[in-house]
């Protein structure tokens, strides 16, 4: 059974789907107004592995619906500056995102609905119909606001100290702090130069809370859905004004749980655009280095703890999947035909070990850890001469399932296999390399390996011939 720490109780609770075997869950998704840095990745491939952990590991069927946020204060600015219709401007960046997303061996969501998608608005619409029936709202110079008062249980998901609350102020902008807790809007009347929708409330535009609220209902169902998902810093005033939207709408509980991913952090600061700190996934990759290692990197911390990135945990986390891809690697020189009950007991025993660890709120370093004791266990084993050929055929398999919800392996094997040389032109290099050397040539022979390290291909050798491996541009 998995266990998640469920920030509107701040308790680690017990999870499973509330029907069907199926999992129902939104992930608040990129604000289109740029290409999504490695800290929105970190949260995204958190949340990925948490997917794969619910489906893989716990057998539920998962319905995911994860948004592209495409219309907001900053994504109207970035329009406005770049002398774009708003959907154009962020038809760019959600390629991008998809694009980043394959390279990160991101599964794909169920759902990836814009928010400015026809039926989208008028879901929106449809809450604030609600909520002027239920008596949330009111209006004032042709905007809607969310009047907070009206809710009895504004402020429990982020713990909010009612005392700070002041009645009858509001606030226009989407992002705001936790201290400053006013009416949000939730419908902006129309300004000059920004893009205007009317179904019926006037002409203006959505506020960014509005947009999830009313994606998550049309798309997942009938309240409560069982998940909801994103980084810490949504969690006020992002989701608590999509509770207060949703139950104030439709009078259910709007989510069982809620989790949130810690931030991605450089130099002790949060990554994000308006700090001008980011790097992309194509920034790592001109670097040299792979997104495997990446998505390793992000794993490799627990997801309620800070990430600190550096190139040097980045290159730590390609050495920790270069030494899995190793061990892989060297199961192929096993020839001997004997089983061995011990070794095998070992892995399943480890098989076991992951899953419990990954069902502990998602402790993904735990079981790296765990798969890493095994790796050294083996190789000695291997040493021993206690790895046969039916042992490696468990070994395989247990690495597969492992990394059916880890999706390191899998996505370093497609990386290899779309590396820029291809693997028979390789071959051919070696065949001339050791040509030149057996003829002397050791200045031709150095400078077909350096020629293949410089694109990312390491060559081994050793008595049994030359294995070649590909590295990636760095090293
Ligand atoms: P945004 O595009 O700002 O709406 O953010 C998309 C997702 O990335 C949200 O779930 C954010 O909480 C998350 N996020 C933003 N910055 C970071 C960061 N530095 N580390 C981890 N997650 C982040
Ligand atoms: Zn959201």
């Amino acid at each position: 059974m998995m266990r998640l720490y469920n920030t509107l109780s701040r308790r680690e609770e017990d999870f499973a789907p509330l029907r069907d075997n199926t999992v129902r869950m939104y992930t608040c998704g990129l604000t289109v107004y740029n290409r999504g840095h490695i800290g929105n990745f970190r949260t995204f491939v958190c949340l990925d592995v948490l997917r794969r952990a619910l489906k893989y590991q716990c057998g539920y069927a998962v319905r995911q619906v994860m948004n592209f946020t495409d219309v907001d204060d900053r994504t109207i600015a970035g329009a406005q500056k770049a002398g774009l219709p708003l959907r154009e401007y962020t038809d760019q960046f959600i390629e991008a995102f998809r694009e980043d997303a394959r390279t990160l061996g991101l599964e794909q969501a169920e759902e990836s609905p814009r928010a400015t998608d026809e039926a989208n608005l008028r879901a929106m619409t449809d809450v604030i119909t609600a909520l002027e029936r239920n008596g949330h709202t009111y209006r004032s110079d042709g905007s809607i606001y969310f009047k907070i008062s009206t809710f009895e249980g504004y402020g429990k998901l982020a713990k909010l100290d009612h005392a700070g609350i002041q009645p009858g102020a509001r606030i226009d902008s989407d992002s705001y702090a936790k201290d400053d807790a006013r009416d949000f809007v939730l419908w902006k009347a129309t300004r000059p130069d920004e893009p205007t929708w009317d179904y019926g409330q006037g002409p203006g535009r959505p506020g960014w809370h509005l947009e999830c609220s009313a994606m998550a209902l049309r798309l997942l169902g009938e309240p409560p859905i069982d998940l909801h998902a994103g980084g810490v810093d949504l969690i006020f005033p992002h989701h608590e004004n999509e509770i207060a939207q949703s139950e104030g709408a439709t009078r259910q509980l709007f989510s069982r749980f809620w989790v949130h991913v810690e931030h991605l952090l450089i130099d002790e600061e949060k990554m994000s655009k308006s700090l001008g700190n980011v790097f992309t996934v194509p920034d790592l990759v001109t670097q040299g280095f792979r997104p495997s290692a990446l998505r390793y990197l992000c794993i490799s911390t627990h997801y309620r703890k800070q990430l600190k990135f550096s190139w040097a945990s980045l290159q730590q986390a390609e050495e920790a999947v270069q030494r899995l891809v190793d061990f892989l690697a060297r199961l192929e020189s096993i020839r001997a035909a004997a089983a061995h009950p011990d070794t095998q007991a070992r892995v399943v025993k480890a098989r076991e070990e992951f899953g419990a660890t990954l069902e502990q709120d998602l402790n993904t370093a735990g079981a790296l850890g765990i798969v890493f004791d095994l790796v050294r266990a083996l190789n000695t084993a291997i040493d021993g001469g206690d790895v046969g050929l039916p042992d490696v055929a468990v070994i395989r398999s247990a690495f597969e399932d492992i990394d059916r919800v880890l999706g390191v392996l899998a996505l370093r094997r497609s990386e290899d296999e779309a590396a820029a040389i291809p693997a028979g032109e390789v071959e051919r290099l070696i065949g001339e390399r050791k040509a030149a050397r057996s003829r002397r040539d050791f200045a031709e022979a150095d400078r077909i390996r350096q020629d293949l390290a410089d694109r990312g291909i390491v060559l081994e050798d050793s008595a049994a011939g030359t294995r070649w491996k590909v590295v990636g541009k760095a090293q």
